[in-house]
């Protein structure tokens, strides 16, 4: 393996990988941090020199990401295996490339599909990708072949975007200028357009991870007056709307975000009538609106971003779903989520029971909410459960 650039482990530390945990952290590591090259295919070796695990080294906290416990080679098979059995399963699960009610899903999550550091997202054709790993953007050439091996003709285009890297811009060779001209792609979700920007929009241009969350709003929504804050570009709004919502507001301080939702509105065929778009500040809206409404969506952005920052982010999660619960009719629900990767699902919980002590209801949980079943979560990597959301009964 003499061609393999090796990290060593400190001794024992071996017993680690036995929980195949996919992160080895800097502290593990004995040697070879020095010479690796940020991005490099290392090996992992114990103590005493054996092969233990491959993986992509990156100069920080997070020293390897491992992807393979048995494969030393990290290669245009490897890629495209596991983006084929991402694939496969995400079929057997009902989400296929051809779907006419739903053609755009997430097709990796990153360590949930075996692959951390890298996200790639389906938009009817497109794939969006984001690599969040030198390690992942240095082996770019062998991911992009495989994705196109893999997909065939159920994809037209490939766009990769660096996350959180020290690299400049995007991959060359990108279909841009549809996006420069027009408001981008259409996909549909669960029988409903939308119009995806990943140049301009956030994420990788749509919050795929919320699919199921607003097939559920659509069941509740008829005859109900509906808000929705945090709502970029209309998901729940839309679905609300399709499931017969008497009145439905959205709210986001995005501009961007408002013009999309109006413009999805209109995709759809609806009026427009009974939706009013705010583009302004949540926490002001629900300060000084003073209506209520039988269902109200809590969507904000990841308040911690770190762990340092949690204590912080607790008190923000409290503060607007105490106001958030004060809009809510009684016999009303609330459906909030968080997508902090460092809120624990029970300090979630326990922040929303916090809240509903603070405003004097009584608040049933009636269901525990997450993503869908392309958003895979490694049973070796629990950090991966980052949305996680409640949906709340207020019968007083
Ligand atoms: N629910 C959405 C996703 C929400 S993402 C969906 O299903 O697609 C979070 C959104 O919150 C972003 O659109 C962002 O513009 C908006 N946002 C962030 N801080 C805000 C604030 N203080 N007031 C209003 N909107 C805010």
């Amino acid at each position: 393996m003499a061609e393999f650039q090796e990290i060593s482990l400190k001794k024992g530390r071996e017993k680690m990988l036995s929980r195949r945990h996919p992160w080895i952290f800097s502290g593990a590591v004995a040697g070879g941090m020095e010479a690796a090259d940020n991005g490099a295919v290392v090996i992992v070796v114990s103590s005493a020199g054996n092969y233990l695990a491959t993986g992509h080294f990156q100069k920080s906290s997070i020293a390897v990401r491992l992807l393979s416990f048995s494969d030393p080679a990290i290669d245009q098979a490897f890629y495209e295996n596991r983006i084929q059995s991402a694939v496969d399963f995400r079929k057997n699960v009902g989400l296929e490339p051809k779907d006419k009610d739903t053609n755009c899903f997430r097709l990796i999550n990153g360590e949930g599909d075996g692959l951390p550091g890298l996200i790639a997202d389906f938009y009817n054709g497109l794939i969006v990708l984001q690599y969040h790993s030198y390690g992942m953007h240095r082996q770019r050439e062998f991911i992009e072949t495989a994705f196109a091996e893999v997909m065939g003709k159920s994809a037209h285009g490939i766009i990769g975007f660096v996350q959180g890297l020290d690299i400049v811009g995007i991959n060359d060779n990108q279909p841009q200028d549809q996006f420069n001209q027009g408001d981008g792609q259409e996909v549909t979700e669960t029988g409903i357009k939308y119009l995806i920007n990943p140049f301009k929009g956030q994420k990788t241009g749509f919050f795929l991870d919320q699919r199921d969350n607003r097939v559920l709003l659509r069941q509740m929504s008829q005859g109900m007056r509906v808000l929705n804050t945090f709502s970029y570009t209309g998901g729940f709004s839309l679905n609300a709307l399709k499931g017969g919502a008497m009145e439905v507001v959205s709210v986001d301080s995005s501009s961007y975000a408002s013009e999309m939702c109006k413009i999805n509105e209109q995709v759809n065929g609806f009026s427009g009538e009974n939706h009013e778009i705010v583009t302004g500040d949540v926490f002001e809206f629900l300060k000084e609106d003073p209506r209520e409404f039988n269902v109200v969506i809590l969507d904000p952005p990841a308040f911690a971003k770190s762990r340092k920052k949690s204590h912080n982010a607790v008190q923000a999660y409290k503060r607007l779903n105490r106001e958030g619960l004060k809009k809510v009719k009684k016999g009303g629900f609330l459906i909030t989520f968080s997508c902090s990767q460092v809120i624990a699902s029970q300090l979630f919980e326990d922040t929303i029971r916090a809240a509903a002590i603070e405003c004097g209801r009584p608040a049933k949980i009636i269901k525990r909410l997450g993503p869908g079943t392309d958003h895979p979560v490694s049973v070796f990597h629990p950090e991966g459960h980052y949305l996680k959301g409640l949906l709340v009964h207020l019968d007083g």
